[in-house]
């Protein structure tokens, strides 16, 4: 994963000229997108796309985010090296591996088993440890461990769900895309002396979250 990492030029220059070039900063992050072998995270076949600017197929309809939107997304938490985060949407669990790079506890809700079972297999061939994988429906969030610094939400609803608002600590932030089924408006929420500030940063297509408080799926849990 270091030298010997025959992907370590391609993600070099990916976080050269797709990440710090659009003016994602953050010295931590841009460190931690030099070290995750992104290439390990994506299905056989599309190990050569792992680099590209783009998000990619994940299997049962998912995708794996476009590095770009994963290191603004990462950025935007503000992440200290203590910090508890929740992240709802394993997906190909890419996202988690940054998330352990940078702070102490990271649990990630997936609602689908096989692609829970996949993101498991991936983070340990990635050799990522410090991530929690738990099945079920993120939109009520994962109150065993609450409360959360950040919360980041890497599928998209008609609003933020409530109950990760609540599970939010004093000073947490919380990133979710909201809005329509194909596209959304990128939301920050921080929480400060009990209340929540939203900043907006961006337009963004994500797939659905499906669950009580997203989008009512076929197939729902
Ligand atoms: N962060 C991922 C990409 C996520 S794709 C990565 O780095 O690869 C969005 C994921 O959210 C999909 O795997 C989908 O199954 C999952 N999802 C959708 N609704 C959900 C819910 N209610 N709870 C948990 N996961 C959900």
């Amino acid at each position: 994963m270091t030298q010997t990492d025959p992907c370590q030029g391609e993600r070099e220059e990916m976080v050269e000229f797709q990440i710090q070039a659009r003016g994602v900063g953050d010295l931590r992050v841009l460190a931690a997108m030099r070290k995750i072998p992104r290439h390990l995270f994506v299905p056989k076949g599309y190990e050569r796309a792992a680099y590209e600017d783009r998000p990619l197929p994940i299997g049962e309809g998912q995708t794996i985010s476009q590095p770009y939107i994963v290191a603004v997304m990462t950025e935007q938490l503000e992440l200290a090296p203590q910090d508890r985060v929740l992240e709802i949407g394993t997906g190909s669990g890419y996202q988690a591996a940054l998330l352990a790079e940078l702070a102490a506890k990271v649990i990630s809700v997936e609602r689908l088993p096989d692609i829970a079972a996949r993101a498991r297999e991936n983070l340990a061939r990635a050799g990522v440890t410090g991530v929690r994988i738990v099945v079920g429906d993120g939109t009520k969030g994962y109150p065993p461990e609450a409360p959360y610094d950040a919360v980041i939400v890497t599928a998209a609803s008609p609003e933020i769900p409530k109950p990760l608002i609540d599970q939010l600590a004093e000073g947490g932030r919380l990133i979710a895309p909201v809005g329509p089924r194909e596209c959304q408006d990128l939301i920050k929420l921080v929480k400060r002396e009990g209340r929540v500030e939203k900043i907006p940063l961006g337009g963004v297509c994500f797939v659905p979250l499906i669950g009580q408080f997203g989008w009512k799926g076929e197939g729902s849990l």
